[in-house]
C-alpha cells in the first residue's frame, strides 16, 4: 500500500496539516506525545516511532520512574498512530491516538489502548458489543494553576456559561470540526468547573474521543489564557472532578440492560454484568480512582459513588443504573461513577467491561439494589445489604489490585504491574503530605 494514497494522508495534505501529533496514555493517567512532519505520518503509523518501555511507568511528579522487574532502562518499543482514528484539529495540526508495539510489530501487553482493544475483541467473541460514553469534568484555572475569580459562579449557573461564553462556543465549534460528538456542555457544581458529556461509541473509539476532547478544550483554553485542570480534587476541601463512564452492552441487536424480565427490566446477562462489576469493584478501585489525590474525592456526599453498591438513578452508588426511557433515548445503561480524571480511561474501560464480561460468564448474582443514599443507612443495614464504603487509603487499594487474580486475568500481569508500580511510587513518595500540599502539588499533573 502506497503511504500517500491512503485516505488519511490525502486528507492531511488537502487540509494543510503541517504536523501530526500522536498520543498515548500510560498507567498513571499521563498523556504523552510525539510529533512528526506530515510527510512522516505513514512512518509514524508503521513501523512507528521509538519509545523507551519506562514510559509505561512515568510518575505524576514529572520526574520519577516507577521501575519494575519487567520495565527497565533496557529495551525499546514502537508507538504507532492509528490512521483510522486520525482527526484534523485546525491551525496545521492533526492528531491520532497511538498504541505500543514491540520492534517486531507485536502489541505490548502493558499498553492501555491495546489492552482495551483486546477486551473489545473478547466481547465480540462472546457475541457482545459494548458502547461507552464518557463524561469530562474539569476546572478552568490560570496558567500557574491558580483559582480564577468566580464571584458570579453558581452551581449549574447561567453566569458560568456567560462568563466563559467564548470558550464554550469555541470548544463546541472546534470539537465539532474535529469530529467529537458533544452531547451537552455545562457549568458544574464547583467554581469554574465545567462538564462535557460525549456521545457513546465503541470502547476504544470512545476513549480516543475522550483524549481528543481533552486536547480540544486545552487548546481553546490556552487561546483565552486559561488552563484545564484534570485533578480529581483540584483544591482541598472543595468540589471534586469525576470522569464517569457509562456503558451498555448488546447481544446481537438486543440490549442486555432492558427488555428483560429481571430487576429494573434487565436481562439475566445485564444483571450478571452489574454483579460482576460490584464483585470486582474494590479490587479495581486503583484503576478507576487510584491516584494519591483520588482518595480526597472519594468521600460520601460528593456524588462520586463512594459506596460499592448499585442503584437506579442513585448518585451516591458507585454503579448507577440508568433506565431506558423516553427521556433517555440512548437506552438503559450503567454509569460507573467512581472513575476520576487521574485514571487511564482505556484501562478503566477495560476493567469495567472485563468485569462485566466476567460476571456474564460466571452468571454473577446481582446484589440487592440500594434505593436510598447509602450514607443514611446504619452500619448494620449496610452490612446486611453487603454495601461497603470504598477505600480512601491508597495503600489498601494497591494491595487489593496487586493481589487480584480476577483483574490480573482481565488486564494481564504487565498492565496490572505497571498500574501498581506507579501508584506505589506515589504512595511511598508522597503519602506523608496533607490534603492542601497534595492538591497543590498535583493540581496540573494530568493537564495536557
Ligand atoms: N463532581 C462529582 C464527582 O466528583 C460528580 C457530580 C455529578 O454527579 O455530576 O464525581
Ligand atoms: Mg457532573
Amino acid at each position: 500500500m502506497s503511504a500517500m494514497t491512503t485516505p488519511a494522508i490525502a486528507r492531511l495534505k488537502a487540509d494543510g496539516v503541517d504536523v501530526v501529533v500522536g498520543t498515548m496514555v500510560t498507567a498513571a493517567g499521563l498523556t504523552h506525545a510525539k510529533t512528526v512532519p506530515t510527510r512522516r505520518a505513514t512512518a509514524f503509523a508503521d513501523p512507528g516511532l521509538g519509545f523507551s518501555p519506562v514510559t509505561h511507568v512515568f510518575a505524576i511528579d514529572k520526574a520519577g520512574i516507577a521501575f519494575t522487574e519487567g520495565i527497565t532502562v533496557v529495551g525499546d518499543q514502537r508507538i504507532r498512530i492509528d490512521l483510522e482514528a486520525l482527526r484534523v484539529l485546525g491551525d496545521g495540526l492533526a492528531w491520532a491516538p497511538a498504541s505500543f508495539f514491540d520492534q517486531d510489530g507485536i502489541p505490548v501487553p502493558a499498553c492501555a489502548r491495546g489492552t482495551l482493544a483486546r477486551i473489545e475483541s473478547r466481547l465480540e467473541h462472546a457475541g457482545l458489543r459494548g458502547l461507552v460514553g464518557h463524561e469530562i469534568e474539569f476546572l478552568l484555572v490560570d496558567p500557574e494553576g491558580n483559582r480564577l475569580p468566580g464571584n458570579l459562579w453558581a452551581q449549574y449557573g447561567l453566569a458560568g456559561a456567560l462568563e466563559y461564553e467564548g470558550f464554550v462556543r469555541d470548544v463546541t465549534a472546534a470539537a465539532g470540526a474535529a469530529g467529537v460528538e458533544i452531547e451537552q456542555f455545562h457549568p458544574e457544581y464547583g467554581i469554574n468547573q465545567f462538564e462535557i458529556s460525549l456521545a457513546p461509541k465503541a470502547p476504544v473509539a470512545a476513549a480516543d474521543q475522550l483524549i481528543l476532547t481533552r486536547i480540544v478544550i486545552s487548546r481553546v483554553a490556552r487561546k483565552y489564557g486559561l488552563r484545564v485542570c484534570l485533578s480529581p480534587l483540584p483544591f482541598a476541601g472543595s468540589v471534586g472532578s469525576g470522569a464517569h463512564q457509562h456503558f451498555s452492552l448488546l447481544r446481537g441487536d438486543s440490549p442486555v440492560f432492558s427488555g428483560g424480565t429481571g430487576t429494573q427490566g434487565m436481562t439475566a446477562e445485564g444483571e450478571s454484568a452489574i454483579g460482576g462489576i460490584i464483585a470486582g469493584l474494590l479490587d479495581a478501585q486503583l484503576i478507576f480512582c487510584g491516584s494519591i489525590v483520588s482518595g480526597l474525592r472519594m468521600k460520601p456526599g460528593n456524588w462520586a459513588g463512594a459506596y460499592a453498591c448499585w442503584g437506579t438513578e442513585n448518585r451516591e452508588a458507585a454503579v448507577r443504573f440508568v433506565r431506558g426511557t423516553h427521556g433517555n433515548p440512548h437506552g438503559a445503561n450503567v454509569e460507573v461513577k467512581v472513575v476520576d480524571p487521574s485514571a487511564n480511561p482505556y484501562f478503566a474501560t477495560a476493567a469495567i467491561l472485563g468485569l462485566a464480561l466476567d460476571g456474564i460468564e460466571h452468571s454473577a448474582a446481582l446484589p440487592p439494589e440500594t434505593l436510598v443514599d447509602p450514607a443514611t443507612l446504619s452500619d448494620g443495614e449496610r452490612t446486611a445489604a453487603g454495601t461497603v464504603a470504598l477505600s480512601s487509603d491508597q495503600g489498601q487499594e494497591i494491595a487489593a489490585l496487586d493481589g487480584s487474580a480476577r483483574l490480573r486475568a482481565i488486564l494481564g500481569d504487565p498492565a496490572v504491574d505497571a498500574l501498581v508500580a506507579v501508584r506505589r511510587y506515589e504512595h511511598e513518595t508522597y503519602s506523608h503530605l496533607d490534603p492542601e500540599a497534595l492538591t497543590e502539588k498535583f493540581r496540573m499533573a494530568w493537564s495536557v
